[in-house]
C-alpha cells in the first residue's frame, strides 16, 4: 500500500501559512503566535484518532466526512495491528447491512440471461465472509481516495503522550503530532487458554493450538456476536471465574448449547449459586488440564484432557477475560480508569455518554472502555457508535469555538 506520510510543510496544508483566517477553523490558526516555526517540525491536526480497527475507522471516516477538521489518522504498526480484534473477526454475523446476501442479490440481478446461469448458481452457493479487516481495509481506502486532502494516514503506533498548549502531543517512531482533540481507539487482548501440549515428552504451555479454530470460528470469545452460531450444538466453554459459570448458563438458556465448562487445570471461583444452577442445568464442570484440540482444518471436535478424556464439542467459548487494555496513552495523559482494584493494564478507560475521558480534550471509544452507568459491549455497532459520539462532541467544540473567533472579529453587537 502507499501509506501517505503526513507533510508538515505549510504549502501541504491549506490551513496554515497566508489568507488562513478565511479558510476553516484549525486549532493552530487561533492557538500559535507562530505557526511557521513549529509547523516546520511538527505535523498539527485539529484531531489524531489512534487505532487503525473498528473504533479508530469509525472515528476518523466520520471526523473526514465533517470536512472542516483535519485529522492525523495513526492506524498502528505490525506489531499492533496483529494483536488488533479486528484482525481475527473472520465472519460477522451479527450486524444487519454487513452481509454477503446484500451484494450477492444485487449481482444476481444484474446477471440476468441464460449465458450467465452459472455465475447465477455459483453465487447462490456461495458464501463470501465479511471480516472486520475487510470493513478497516475498505475505510482506510475510501479516506485514501476521497478525503486525502484532510485526513493524513499515518502507519505507526504512537509510543507516547503528553499535554501541550491546551492540546496534545503523541510520539510515533521519532516524529510528533500535535493536536488539539485525541480521539483513542487502541483495543484490548483476550487472554488465551494455555494448552499444555506434549512435545518429546516435555509439557509445553501453548495457546497457539487454539488459533485455527479461532480463525474458523469453532472457537469462540464473543457471545453476544457470535453465541448464536452454538444454537442446539455441544459447546465447551473455557474459563474458571464468574464470568464462565456465566457464559455457560447463557448459552444454556438461549441456544441449549453448553455441554461443560473446562477449567483447565485452575480452581473454579464462582459462586454457590452459579455452581447449583450448572449442576441443575446439566453443565459438567471438568477440572482437568486440557492437553489437546481434536479437529481437523479448524473443525473442532474434541478437547482432550489429562487422563485422555474427550470432551466432543463443536464449539469452544474462551471466558478467561482480558490479557491487556491498551491503556498507555490515556494514563499518560492522566485519564481515570474504571475497574478499581483491578491489575493497572487490565483496567478499561472511564468515559461518558460523550465517549469524553476525565481528561478535557481526550476522548477513547471501543473494546477499551467502560462507562459507569452501562455494562460494557464489546462489539462492532458499540465501537461504531461510540466513535460517532465522540466526533459529533469534537465537531460541535470545534464549530463553537469558530463561532466565538467570528463573533469576536465582527466586534460587538451595535
Ligand atoms: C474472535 C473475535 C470475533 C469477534 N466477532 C465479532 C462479531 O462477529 N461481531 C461483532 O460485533 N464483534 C465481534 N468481535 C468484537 C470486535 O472485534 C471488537 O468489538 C472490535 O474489533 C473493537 O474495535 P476496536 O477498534 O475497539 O479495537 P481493535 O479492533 O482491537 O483495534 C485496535 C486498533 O488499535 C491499534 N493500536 C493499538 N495500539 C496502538 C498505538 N499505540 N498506536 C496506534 N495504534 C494502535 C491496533 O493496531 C488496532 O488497529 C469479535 C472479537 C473477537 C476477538
Amino acid at each position: 500500500m502507499n501509506w501517505m506520510r503526513p507533510d508538515s510543510s505549510e504549502a501541504h496544508n491549506p490551513l496554515h501559512g497566508e489568507g488562513h483566517r478565511s479558510r476553516p477553523f484549525c486549532w493552530c490558526t487561533v492557538r500559535a503566535q507562530s505557526p511557521e516555526t513549529w509547523c516546520e517540525r511538527v505535523s498539527k491536526f485539529d484531531l489524531i484518532v489512534v487505532g487503525g480497527g473498528i473504533a479508530g475507522s469509525a472515528a476518523a471516516l466520520r471526523a473526514a466526512q465533517y470536512e472542516h477538521i483535519r485529522v492525523g489518522w495513526l492506524l498502528g504498526d505490525r506489531i499492533t495491528t496483529k494483536r488488533s480484534r479486528s484482525q481475527w473477526v473472520a465472519n460477522i454475523d451479527n450486524m444487519i447491512g454487513i452481509h454477503d446476501g446484500i451484494v450477492r442479490a444485487k449481482l444476481a440481478r444484474s446477471l440476468r440471461g441464460a449465458e450467465f446461469a452459472d455465475a447465477r448458481s455459483a453465487l447462490a452457493d456461495g458464501h463470501e465472509h465479511i471480516a472486520a479487516r475487510d470493513i478497516v481495509r475498505n475505510t482506510v481506502d475510501r479516506v485514501k481516495e476521497s478525503y486525502s486532502d484532510r485526513v493524513t494516514l499515518i502507519k505507526s503506533a504512537a509510543t507516547e503522550a503528553s499535554a501541550a498548549d491546551g492540546g496534545f502531543v503523541l510520539r510515533a517512531e521519532e516524529e510528533e503530532y500535535r493536536a488539539r482533540f485525541v480521539v483513542l481507539a487502541t483495543g484490548v487482548m483476550d487472554r488465551q487458554p494455555l494448552i499444555n501440549r506434549d512435545e518429546g515428552g516435555e509439557a509445553i504451555a501453548d495457546a497457539s493450538w487454539i488459533f485455527p479454530y479461532a480463525n474458523r470460528e469453532t472457537v469462540l470469545y464473543c457471545i453476544r456476536c457470535e453465541g448464536h452460531l452454538t444454537s442446539g450444538i455441544p459447546t465447551a466453554v473455557l474459563g474458571h471465574g464468574e464470568g464462565a459459570a456465566q457464559l455457560a448458563m447463557m448459552l444454556h438458556e438461549r441456544y441449549q448449547s453448553a455441554c461443560s465448562v473446562l477449567t483447565n487445570g485452575e480452581a473454579a471461583s464462582w459462586s454457590d449459586d452459579s455452581s447449583r444452577l450448572l449442576q441443575a442445568y446439566g453443565i459438567a464442570v471438568r477440572p482437568e488440564p486440557i492437553t489437546g484440540v481434536d479437529g481437523a482444518k479448524g473443525d473442532l471436535q474434541a478437547f482432550v484432557l489429562e487422563g485422555g478424556a474427550r470432551i466432543e464439542v463443536r464449539f469452544g467459548l474462551v471466558a478467561l477475560g482480558l490479557h491487556r487494555v491498551y491503556n498507555d496513552l490515556a494514563r499518560q495523559l492522566g485519564a481515570e480508569l474504571a475497574d478499581p482494584g483491578a491489575p493497572v493494564d487490565e483496567r478499561h478507560v472511564l468515559i461518558d455518554a460523550r465517549g469524553a475521558t476525565t481528561t478535557p480534550g481526550l476522548f477513547a471509544v471501543g473494546d477499551m472502555v467502560k462507562r459507569a452507568d452501562e455494562p460494557v459491549m464489546k462489539q462492532i455497532y458499540t465501537a461504531q457508535e461510540y466513535a460517532v459520539r465522540a466526533i459529533d462532541a469534537i465537531d460541535a467544540q470545534i464549530r463553537t469555538d469558530r463561532r466565538r473567533v467570528t463573533l469576536a472579529e465582527l466586534g460587538g453587537a451595535e
